[in-house]
């Protein structure tokens, strides 16, 4: 019996053992085709040489020193890689180790900046409904996933919830994108008056939805709206973009593409590309100073601040992405998979949207194409389409629900950065193979 906790909450999964550019290999020598980089992390593949001598030399040389007693060469060389890069005003760079452990920086970095400020009546949160920002408490309670919170209800944080920037269920009939952001802008806005504005401290938002809804942008404008609406009242934006950043969108930020500067960007997954366990919160000079100028210290830590072997790791994965030029093949590859996937599934009686931005896509799954009706409301067959993509050799993230969170009713592609034209036709074929075998 396995000694591995989840394993035993779990369906029984194939052991891997290895990995081949864009496969992952089991112990019975199957090969998957990675085609969700497991939750978008996986952007440089399974086998990058580079990354892997960065991380082997690393090791050898200095695996780890604490942060409160040194700071390193990789910590120090990545903060400044990410800076030169980062959308304007963000200035530095607090490491952690994961996404759920970057937006609780966050949430904190935010509640210290008011109160360095002398303003702590500023604790409310809002977020958006059918949003994912992690598992830990803070985190949790900042989604919008209503299945995901509910039995760990009441919950330490109080958030409150404005609709998501959903185009495909939220846009009504007639109604221009425009008039659509303006509308969630009112929203927003009324939410802000609801809790009264002097007592807000963060509108915190994914640029473009993952886990939840698979691959949804917001329609243009709408995050410029959010962004004035923040100012106007003194808020702090923060932007999750654990899952969508690091180039998966087709730019190093999502929110480079949104022409918004936020406060704090939370990142991980794609940053380390799964070498390492890494992520990292980056904060705009004015935090940094209110906080450097006042009490001088982030009253928060932990153990692996800067790890110096996932700080090469990361270090490697970002200059790798960036001396081969992958962007620009992130973005044509994604506007080709989109094309393949339209002409495969435009017309399929139960797909009833196909949208995202670069490497990063996602397929909602209905009823009905005409009614927009929500797919498989039992949720037996979200499981079934993974199992069975799996037996055909494919890696897919069949996650998220229109609803209540917990139904999946999308199926989210994110697949490395590093594949070749005709793997697109490889994931496009076997996605084909799992619905016709599990849908009919
Ligand atoms: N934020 C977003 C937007 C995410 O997609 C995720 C993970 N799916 C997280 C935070 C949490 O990251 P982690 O699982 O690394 O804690």
């Amino acid at each position: 019996m396995s000694h591995v906790f989840h394993r035993h909450l779990s369906h029984a999964y194939p052991t891997a053992v290895g990995g081949d550019g864009a496969y992952l290999i089991d112990a019975e020598g199957r090969r998957y085709l990675d085609a969700c980089g497991g939750a978008a992390v996986s952007c440089l593949g399974h086998s990058d040489a580079e990354v892997i001598e960065a991380v082997r030399e690393q090791v050898g040389q200095l695996a780890y020193a604490h942060s409160a007693f040194f700071t390193t060469e990789p910590m120090e060389a990545l903060a400044d890689f990410l800076i030169e890069r980062a959308p304007e005003g963000l200035s530095s760079v607090y490491f952690v180790s994961g996404g759920s452990e970057a937006v609780e920086a966050a949430l904190k970095l935010a509640r210290q900046y008011v109160i360095e400020r002398g303003e702590p009546e500023r604790r409310h949160l809002i977020a958006r409904r059918q949003s994912y920002h992690g598992n830990t408490l803070g985190a949790l309670a900042t989604g919008g996933n209503a299945w995901r919170r509910r039995q760990f209800e009441p919950l330490l944080v109080e958030v409150s919830h404005v609709s998501p920037c959903y185009a495909y269920r939220g846009q009504a009939e007639g109604e221009t994108p425009e008039a659509y952001g303006e509308r969630l802008a009112r929203e927003l806005e009324d939410e802000i008056q609801r809790l009264g504005s002097e007592t807000v401290m963060a509108f915190v938002a994914e640029p473009v939805v993952g886990a939840t809804l698979g691959a949804v942008p917001a329609v243009p404008g709408y995050f410029r709206r959010v962004r004035e609406i923040c100012d106007r009242h003194g808020i702090l934006l923060i932007l999750d973009e654990v899952m969508c950043g690091m180039g998966r969108t087709g730019s190093l930020f999502a929110a480079e593409q949104e022409g918004v500067a936020p406060d704090l960007v939370t990142i991980a997954k794609g940053l380390g590309a799964g070498y390492q366990p890494i992520g990292a919160t980056l904060v705009s000079e004015r935090i940094r100073s209110a906080i450097a100028e006042g009490s001088g210290f982030f009253q928060h830590g932990h153990t692996y601040i800067g790890h110096a072997t996932a700080c090469a790791a990361a270090l490697a994965a970002q200059r790798a992405i960036e001396s081969r030029d992958l962007l620009p093949r992130v973005r044509q590859l994604g506007d080709g998979l989109q094309r393949r996937l339209e002409a495969r599934f435009g017309d399929h009686p139960r797909v009833g949207d196909i949208r995202g931005r670069g490497l990063f896509r996602g397929l909602e799954l209905v009823a009905d194409r005409e009614t927009r009706a929500p797919f498989d409301p039992e949720r037996q067959l979200h499981a079934a389409i993974k199992r069975t993509a799996m037996d055909h050799g494919l890696m897919c993230y069949p996650m998220g629900g229109t609803l209540d969170g917990r139904r999946g009713d999308h199926i989210l592609l994110a697949p490395p950065f590093i594949l070749e034209d005709g793997q697109l036709d490889e994931i496009v074929d076997k996605l084909d193979a799992t619905l016709r075998s599990v849908l009919g």
